[in-house]
């Protein structure tokens, strides 16, 4: 459970965390496989700890409210 502020509610609430895999947006061809294995290469290369974390959004779902807030930030995965 994350303690967290809620701009809907106005006060820090209790959220749980959810994480989505983000769809593909590249298509299944050769040429799209060989952009993505490209992108990601130098995607990697400048920011190394976000090339995993660029498959998945993380969301906060508030307790309260059930207000969904995108929280990518990444520090507390493990
Ligand atoms: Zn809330």
């Amino acid at each position: 459970m994350i303690i967290q502020y809620c701009k809907k509610c106005g006060k820090e609430t209790e959220h749980k965390e959810l994480i989505k895999q983000k769809p593909s947006k590249y298509g299944k061809s050769k040429q799209e496989q060989f952009k993505a294995f490209i992108e990601g290469f130098f995607g990697g290369m400048a920011s190394p700890a976000g090339a995993a974390l660029d498959l998945v959004d993380r969301y906060v779902e508030c307790n309260e409210c059930g207000l969904k807030t995108l929280d990518n930030q990444g520090e507390e995965f493990l």
